[in-house]
């Protein structure tokens, strides 16, 4: 039978492949001994790849072995593969067309459930974050609206990502030791009202895809992702020579400011759409630390409601909608259980240190497509207000190795080390 929280009382898994990375730059072993996810990114990476830019020669079955030599109580996989992967950004896609969701099912998640379903690991928890960026997109990115694509359009058309989650839900969920936490955004993308009860209910849609709201043991938000944990000195009650900072143009109206609120009332809206009111919340504090010297220590004294704002966030984007390999970002809290009410777990689920795309088109055979806001002098679209892209230079394919994103993230980490 499962645990409430998975991450209680338990020591997470350090994956090897990821710590020689990160002690191959300097300072890097005062972190390299934090559990990471392991991101299963493709069919190939069920059995370990050679040559691909994200994954080494370790496949799932040595991950577990590895594990179990370990002694971890927990591991975290990430089931990233839909077809028509990442459909409102090119750095992600994956190998699958639009049109393969039985390959999906037979040829990747068949197998890795199969592999987990080993009486070996029974003892072991195995987490699965279940496809980021998948299902808000089709809720934000379709139709008529400023952001759609047309494989958004198609994804939510012909059901790839709603029957493909049921299934990986139903299938990995089956097992009394595994546990699911389906991505679900974070608060700069679906934290308006607009998006936030639309987003829950395509959640729902595809958890009952999987016979059984139960499959789903939770939620990860800001997988990958830079929003700040808190915002100490803007939260949407604070006012400004008598203006609300939600209208100022950082804000925008949105009714959240940081992942710790978001993720918290997140949770109390599934459950109240009819998710288990056992759910918990995980929020990916990987790359949101923002230390460093520019970090404000104290609100702004300015009585310009956006100048007060842009001086007292923590967030130090240009705008939230910037994701890709953000300049002057750090990385944040260290992996804590329960750390706050509603909250099984801060974990490190994207690597720090590894690209969230490259910064020119690279050409590749992993599939990997180039997009705009991974280039530093890129000046945006509507997903991002059309701002600047506030991405680092010389970055490589998504997945890849970042040395000096890893120096910078180290350098601006929040608690400093
Ligand atoms: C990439 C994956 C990679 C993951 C973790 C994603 O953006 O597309 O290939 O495994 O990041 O770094």
């Amino acid at each position: 039978t499962k645990v409430d929280n998975p991450y209680a009382g338990a020591r997470g898994y350090v994956n090897p492949e990821w710590k020689a990375k990160a002690e191959s730059v300097t300072g890097g072993s005062r972190v390299s001994n934090n559990p990471t996810a392991v991101w299963i990114d493709r069919i190939a990476a069920i059995n370990g790849t050679s040559g691909s830019s994200s994954n080494g020669s370790m496949g799932v079955r040595d991950h577990l072995d590895a594990a179990l030599a370990q002694g971890a109580g927990y591991i975290q996989f990430v089931i990233y593969n839909l077809p028509g992967r990442d459909c409102a950004a090119l750095a992600s896609n994956g190998e699958l067309g639009v049109n393969e969701l039985p390959k999906y099912k037979t040829d990747y998640i068949d197998p890795i459930a199969a592999i987990q379903a080993d009486a070996k690991y029974k003892a072991l928890r195995i987490i699965n974050i279940v496809e980021i960026d998948s299902l808000p997109n089709l809720v934000t990115n379709v139709g008529s609206q400023a952001g759609a694509t047309a494989t958004c359009d198609t994804m939510k058309a012909n059901g790839g990502y709603v029957q493909g989650i049921g299934y990986a839900l139903s299938k990995l969920g089956a097992l009394g030791n595994t546990y699911n936490y389906v991505d679900a955004a974070h608060h700069g993308w679906i934290g308006w009202d607009s998006n936030f009860g639309p987003t829950a209910d395509i959640m729902l849609e595809a958890a009952r895809a999987s016979g059984n709201v139960k499959n789903v043991h939770g939620f990860i938000t800001n997988t990958a992702n830079y929003s700040a944990l808190r915002e100490l000195f803007v939260q949407p009650s604070t006012s400004v020579n008598g203006q609300s900072v939600r209208q100022s143009k950082w804000v925008d109206w949105n009714q959240y400011t940081d992942e710790l609120t978001f993720a918290q009332a997140f949770r109390t809206k599934l459950v109240s759409i009819g998710f288990d009111s056992g759910i918990g919340m995980l929020i990916d504090t990987s790359r949101n630390g923002w230390g460093g010297a520019a970090r404000p220590t104290a609100a702004s004294t300015s009585t310009n409601v956006d100048t007060f704002v842009n001086e007292s966030r923590i967030d130090r984007r240009i705008h939230a909608g910037n994701w890709c390999n953000q300049s002057g970002a750090g990385l944040g809290e260290r992996p804590t259980a329960a750390p706050a009410s509603g909250i099984d777990a801060y974990v490190w689920v994207k690597p720090p240190g590894e690209s969230d795309g490259s910064s020119t088109l690279i050409d590749n055979d992993e599939g990997k497509g180039f997009d705009q806001m991974c280039d530093p002098a890129y000046a945006g679209n509507a997903r991002n207000g059309n701002s600047m892209s506030g991405a680092l230079p010389n970055a490589p394919i998504s997945g890849a190795w970042f040395p000096a994103q890893f120096a910078q993230l180290m350098a601006n980490a929040y608690p400093a080390l």
